[in-house]
């Protein structure tokens, strides 16, 4: 029997390798968020409503269970669900699966709460802009980005949380600037433990007012200029590259 929770629902991946390096995953999008980045590929859950009740989800589980490690939320934002969060967990570590959880850092109390739960396995975490200065806010229209950013990632290296850290580029919006100063950030922040991933942006499902192109995408070559740009600013544990044509790949470590 499933319980009381019901859950905004956004979609479900079925089977996944690309989502957690090493793991086979079934991924679960919640709906809603509180960033509206111009370059967002889910824009079409942002706004809408789809609540489910838990039994969906425990269902679509138990469907994936014979090929799959764990389970990743992604959105939308999960946080914003975070009794929904606790249940899938329960649910997940009854199936003796793990629990990931992809997320844009917005609501640090309700990762703290969750991680001294023990809900939650694994921490994505996007970095999307320097977290010094302005433009984490223009980037993502939320009040406050940067601060509760630089909060959750704090939150994470107080607990020694199993964390990957991401940022998406796009010519003209986060580039090598931006790369170089964010690096130089989480190496001030004692963040050089964890994975950083340089993910390639894409433009099939951005928003159509967007106003992005082709020419705002990064080739793989200069992504891997971008990765030797971030590994000799700081000594990082390890930059990984992520692109549509090649799916992740270690660069340096
Ligand atoms: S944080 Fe993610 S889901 Fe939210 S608007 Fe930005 S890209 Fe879209």
């Amino acid at each position: 029997m499933g319980t009381e929770i019901r859950v905004n629902l956004g979609g479900i991946i079925h089977f996944s390798t690309i989502d957690w390096r090493g793991k086979a995953a079934i991924v679960i999008f919640l709906r809603r968020c509180p960033f509206r980045c111009i370059y967002c590929q889910n824009y079409n859950l942002l706004e809408t409503d789809n609540y489910v009740d838990m039994e969906v989800i425990e269902e679509a589980i138990r469907d994936s269970e014979d090929f799959i490690d764990a389970v990743v939320l992604s959105g939308g934002e999960p946080f914003m669900q975070p009794e929904a969060i606790a249940a899938i967990s329960k649910y997940a570590r009854q199936r003796s699966l793990y629990l990931g959880v992809q997320t844009n850092g917005y609501y640090p109390e309700a990762i703290e709460s969750l991680l001294d739960a023990d809900a939650i396995d694994k921490i994505f975490l996007d970095v999307k802009a320097p977290l010094g200065g302005a433009r984490y806010e223009e980037l993502t229209k939320a009040h406050g980005a940067s601060e509760r950013v630089r909060e959750t990632l704090e939150i994470l290296l107080a607990r020694d949380v199993d964390a990957e850290l991401i940022t998406t580029v796009f010519k003209n919006i986060v580039g090598a600037g931006e790369v170089k100063q964010i690096v130089e950030e989480l190496h001030e922040m004692g963040a050089t433990c964890y994975p950083y991933v340089i993910q390639q942006g894409r433009i099939e499902r951005v928003p159509p007012d967007a106003g992005l192109s082709e020419a705002n995408i990064f080739s793989y070559e200069e992504l891997e200029e971008l990765a030797s740009l971030a590994y000799h600013t700081a000594p990082l544990k390890e930059v990984r590259i992520r692109t549509r044509e090649r799916g992740e790949e270690v660069i340096y470590k």
